[in-house]
């Protein structure tokens, strides 16, 4: 059985192999010519020793023929050599040269054994020398046919053997015997040939399929290695690749392209309020919304947290960019669904255009960065491209740190106080302390700019430390109800030892932890919530207050307001400018004073400037209030001579009313 299926493969079409076929096939048209040229020569030769011998029509007509039939089948093979056959061509084709083969080895053993009988014994003996070279040279040029090798062997062999056997000449009868054994050592050899051609194949099939499936996976890890996975965008490393990419192509092409920072405004509320999945959710949509803005020239990654970037790959206009950064803004700040809930967010983006805002990438990653700066302070939700102002703003921010660092903190800070009064009594309730920095190189600089540079690095903690000893020391010159009001930064309360450190200073310095009041904006609490949630419950411990200051500039929602151990909130002044004369305005202070009723926290209203604000905000019910309307910010010096004027006008005050 096992022989009759290897006989029956032996002799097939490897049908199911399409890499043996197609192998098969490119391996035997490399050897047609020489197969030819064997045929053509040896043929010629006989022909030749024939000429006299034979009659013309078997020593010139017949060979003529045969090998013009080997000139026409080469011509053939000479045009379509460059052919590369499907699977579905090459095997028929593969059967047609099995059956050419065969054809061929009939017709050629056919003409030798007619002309065997003519001439001499020499020519006789030329005609078998002439079959054993030529069957021999045959088969080693069909070697990878084995099918069409075999064949041609046993035709040859087997014809010949006979004929040479019937003569009845011991010679030939020996050369018969000679032949097959040889045509039986060939066919060993075209077997094993066959089968080690086979097994390169093979090997090399699975050399192939094995490397392909590297290349797989090579290519799956480097799309992963390359890929947010939460909001499937490429992520920060793929970005920076695509960003010296182009920044290469543009500095040898002299092109140019943008580059957008994009930060999420209000995002680390959803996930302090809804939680970190809740989180996740945001960030997918943002994915999918920043996808569906992406076009050709257009890529959108995610950086990291709440940071997502934007390449434009060509150089745009400012408007251009500006309409996209736009569109970009809006989409961003359509409401989420989180949680059952709907969470209102927004985007602000930061361009910077490469070479002109800066040219490496390093520096045009910043410039955007300080664009979006520019644009998280003061223009959130909107688009802003890097321009020489936020050069200058950068400079000067470097400067400001430099001085900072080097500063004599102790005699260059001091403070200035400004009251918090009662509305209504327009008596004196309390004094907020503000930090005020004099360099002797820089002169006075105003606290929103060196308390945000300071804020970057720790110089910020040395700043609260040096002001809050200067502020406590103040406190025991003033009358016993009054307290103290004094700001505190993000960084301050980072850690349980840095609250802590802050509870022992009040309490060194003697003060009643009860009038000290610590404030806070709400931007400090959201970095860390829980962070800020434990510090501030410390500081409450310790007896002292805690404020939350700026009210209605951030993102606060009741939930932060409700979650914190507040005392008070500070309406942000910004609500003030208008109170009188826009209802909306009046709505919010309305609103926030009725929270704090509702809530038992007191409520101070900033920035109060006119006495028209005042009687507003009287008639809202608010009681605390601070503004240049009562006084502006003065050096402690001023500070009991204003407290002795504001005390006689608010006796004068009770005694008319
Ligand atoms: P803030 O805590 O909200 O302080 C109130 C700011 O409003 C002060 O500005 C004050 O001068 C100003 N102001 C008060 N009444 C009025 C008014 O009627 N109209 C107007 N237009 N402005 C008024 P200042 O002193 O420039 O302080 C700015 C901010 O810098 C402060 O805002 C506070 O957030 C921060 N800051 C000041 N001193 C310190 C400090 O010692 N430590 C920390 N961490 N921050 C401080
Ligand atoms: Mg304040
Ligand atoms: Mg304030």
């Amino acid at each position: 059985m096992v022989a009759i299926t290897r006989l029956r493969e032996a002799l097939s079409v490897a049908e199911g192999d399409p890499e043996l076929v197609r192998s098969q096939v490119q391996a035997f048209g490399r050897q047609i010519p020489l197969l030819y040229f064997i045929l053509i020569v040896n043929t010629m030769a006989v022909t030749f020793t024939h000429l006299h011998s034979a009659p013309a029509w078997m020593s010139i007509y017949i060979p003529g023929a045969l090998c013009t039939l080997c000139v026409v089948r080469c011509m053939r093979w000479w045009r379509g050599r460059n052919l590369v056959l499907t699977h579905e061509k090459a095997v028929p084709e593969l059967r047609r040269l099995i059956w050419v083969a065969g054809i061929f080895g009939i017709a050629f053993t056919t003409w030798s054994l007619m002309l065997l009988p003519y001439g001499t014994p020499y020519e006789q003996a030329h005609v078998a020398f002439y079959m054993a070279t030529t069957v021999v040279g045959c088969v080693f040029c069909l070697m990878h046919l084995r099918v069409a090798a075999l064949l041609l062997l046993s035709i040859v062999i087997l014809s010949f053997a006979t004929f040479l056997v019937f003569t009845g000449s011991p010679v030939f009868i020996a050369m018969a015997v000679d032949m097959t054994l040889i045509g039986l050592a060939l066919a060993f050899i075209i077997e094993l040939y066959y089968r080690s051609f086979a097994g390169v194949v093979h090997t090399q099939r699975d050399l192939q399929a094995s490397q392909e499936k590297t290349q797989r996976l090579s290519d799956e890890n480097f799309r992963l290695a390359s890929i947010d996975s939460l909001t499937d965008l490429p992520n920060r490393r793929s970005f920076f690749a695509s960003l010296r990419a182009l920044s290469e192509q543009a500095l040898a092409t002299g092109g140019g392209f943008n580059v957008g920072l994009i930060d999420l405004d209000g995002f680390k509320q959803v996930n302090d309020i809804y939680g970190h999945a809740s989180g996740d959710l945001v960030l997918q949509e943002v994915g999918v919304r920043l996808l569906a803005l992406a076009e050709p020239g257009i890529f959108f990654a995610r950086l990291g947290g709440d940071e997502f970037g934007v390449l434009a790959q060509n150089r745009q206009s400012n408007d251009a960019l500006l309409e996209l950064g736009q569109r970009i803004c809006d989409a961003l700040s359509q409401p989420y669904r989180v949680a059952g809930n709907i969470a209102e967010l927004s985007g602000t983006i930061g361009w910077a255009a490469f070479p002109d805002a800066g040219n490496t990438v390093t520096q045009v990653f910043e410039r955007a960065d300080a664009a979006l700066y520019v644009g998280k302070e003061g223009r959130r939700g909107t688009a802003v491209i890097f321009s020489t102002e936020h050069e200058t703003r950068i400079r000067r921010s470097s400067l400001v740190t430099q001085e900072l660092r080097h500063a004599e903190l102790e005699s260059e800070l001091f403070l200035e106080f400004q009251p918090i009064s009662d509305v209504v009594t327009r008596r004196t309730i309390g004094l907020e302390a503000l930090g005020r920095w004099h360099n002797p190189r820089l002169g006075a600089v105003k606290p929103e700019e060196f308390i945000r540079i300071a804020e970057r690095t720790e110089i910020i903690l040395r700043i609260t430390e040096v002001l809050l000893h200067k502020a406590l020391a103040e406190v025991p010159h003033w009358p016993a109800e009054l307290y103290l009001s004094f700001n505190l930064s993000a960084i301050d309360i980072s850690t349980s030892a840095r609250a802590r450190r802050l509870i022992d200073i009040v309490s060194a310095s003697g003060v009643p932890p009860h009038r000290v009041s610590f404030e806070i904006t709400e931007t400090a609490v959201t970095r860390d919530f829980e962070q800020a949630r434990s510090a501030l419950t410390m500081i409450k411990q310790a007896g002292c207050r805690v404020s939350l200051d700026d009210f209605g500039t951030g993102y606060s929602s009741l939930s932060y307001v409700h979650r914190l151990p507040f005392d008070s909130i500070k309406i942000d002044r910004s609500f003030m400018t208008d109170v009188d004369s826009n209802s909306a305005s009046k709505k919010i202070v309305k609103s926030v004073l009725d929270l704090c009723k509702n809530l038992g926290l007191e409520c101070v209203v900033e920035g109060l400037e006119t006495s028209s604000q005042a009687e507003v905000v009287k008639a809202l019910g608010a009681r605390a209030v601070q503004g240049y309307l009562f006084s502006p910010p003065m050096r402690s010096g001023a500070v009991s001579g204003y407290l002795q004027s504001a005390f006689a006008q608010s006796q004068a005050n009770d005694a008319a009313s």
